[in-house]
């Protein structure tokens, strides 16, 4: 692995610490004072699609990439990307962007225009017509767009398979009734991935995925949950209530489904997200780090072995995740098979930044108590990395798995 950066990148990432210190990092206090999630008409949207960010990396096919395109950001994906990046080095750069953006909001970073995390299943699973149709309006750049993903239902969570939003065929049309939970963005979105299942006998196998659009009858009940952390970005409950789905509108068409191909469209998604999820942890990490670092010289508490022996710690740990997320992404950048690696990055980083997060805290002692402190936000900021995109305990049953060449069932 090569660790060296190259100017592009090196300036990118230095307009990422720009942004994040005039901007995510103000936005991120004050939705975490207000309680709710960032408006989608904010002029920030706006301003972003002015950089350049909201887009996706989706291009028509046979397009070369000659000149940086727009950026898809509601994962902070860079995507201002060469062709020599997208052959060498794409998700690295992805993962050290994920980090810095985090570092100051992740929450508004996750806000951020863009399709979301429907685009990978979109990218994976999707015809080249459905990408063009689904994907292409984020290309333009002409407002704020969003897209999201909804797995997750009240009672399938981490068992995605026990998912029971149920699809019928109706015609030439798909019927879809069921629950989704904590969609990032859903509400806002032009559209959303949805899973359901033809049979829930059938587990996986029954799963299909469904562009579902806004306004489409049936689509509603949205509702944003109220979160402990990370308020600056909707996650949004809502029904499917009879909501008719034209055909065109599953992804990858019928013969997708002829085999496992369905889940395993999502899972590929997964495995593209879970290193930006541990680069995003360690991103917080590294910001509760440096405000433990300020807060302990500001009350001269480094002169205490104790203290500093437990900042170093920290600061080994947080090289350690990083260093799993550029593996993770060192092989996905080289096609191969990423599962252990990105399931070891994914419960490794949320736990040490949670480290870092609570050593903070108890530094802070009766400061952190009043709940005003940066320290105090991250704290509760940070659990969910530890939830999203697949629990800390899932990912480590995955590499057990992995380790003992246990089959999947
Ligand atoms: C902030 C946030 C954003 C999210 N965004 C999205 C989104 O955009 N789209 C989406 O679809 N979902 C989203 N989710 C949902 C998320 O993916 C789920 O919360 C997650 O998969 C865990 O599911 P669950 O909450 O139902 O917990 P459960 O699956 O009920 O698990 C509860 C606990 O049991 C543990 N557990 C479960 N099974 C096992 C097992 N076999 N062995 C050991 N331990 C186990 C889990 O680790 C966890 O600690 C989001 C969640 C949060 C908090």
């Amino acid at each position: 692995m090569d660790f060296a950066l190259d100017s592009e990148t090196l300036q990118r990432l230095e307009r990422a610490r720009e942004l994040g210190r005039l901007e995510l990092r103000p936005l991120g206090i004050e939705c975490d004072r207000l309680g709710r999630p960032t408006p989608p008409d904010h002029p920030f949207f706006a301003a972003l699609l002015r950089l350049g960010m909201g887009g996706t990396r989706w291009r028509p096919a046979g397009e070369v990439q000659a000149t940086p395109a727009r950026e898809t950001t509601t994962s902070a994906r860079e995507t201002t990307t060469s062709a020599r990046e997208t052959r060498e080095g794409r998700s690295r750069v992805d993962l050290l962007i994920a980090e810095e953006l985090s570092y100051w909001d992740r929450g508004v970073t996750v806000s951020f225009p863009g399709p979301g995390l429907g685009e990978p299943s979109v990218l994976s699973m999707g015809t080249e017509e459905q990408r063009a149709r689904f994907l292409g309006p984020f290309a333009r750049g002409d407002r704020p767009r969003w897209g999201a993903f909804a797995m997750t239902e009240p009672g399938a969570g981490s068992d995605v398979a026990g998912i029971r939003t149920s699809a019928r065929r109706d015609g030439a049309d798909w019927v879809l009734n069921g629950e989704k939970s904590f969609a990032a963005n859903a509400s806002r979105a032009d559209w959303i991935v949805v899973f359901a299942t033809v049979d829930p006998a059938l587990g996986r196998d029954g799963h299909r995925a469904f562009v579902v659009e806004r306004g489409t009858p049936g689509l509603g009940d949205f509702k944003i949950e109220h979160k402990m952390g990370l308020k600056a970005y909707e996650s949004t409950s809502f029904a499917l209530r009879d909501c008719r789905v034209p055909g065109a509108n599953l992804l990858g068409g019928e013969g997708h489904y002829a085999s496992r191909a369905g889940f395993k469209g999502a899972l590929r998604s997964f495995n593209a997200t879970r290193p930006l999820v541990a680069a995003m942890a360690t991103g917080i990490g590294r910001a509760a780090l440096d405000e433990s670092l300020g807060f302990a010289r500001e009350q001269g508490l480094l002169g205490d072995v104790r203290v500093r022996d437990r900042l170093e710690r920290v600061r080994r740990k947080l090289r350690m995740a990083r260093l799993l997320g550029l593996r993770a992404a060192y092989m996905a950048d080289r096609q191969r098979p990423n599962l252990a690696d990105a399931s070891i990055a994914k419960a490794v980083a949320p736990q040490v930044a949670f480290e870092a997060a609570s050593l903070g805290m108890e530094l802070l002692g009766l400061v952190g108590g009043r709940g005003d402190h940066l320290i105090e936000k991250l704290f509760r900021d940070v659990k969910a990395m530890d939830i999203v995109e697949g629990t800390g305990q899932i990912q480590r049953l995955i590499v057990a798995r992995e380790l003992v060449q246990y089959p999947r069932d």
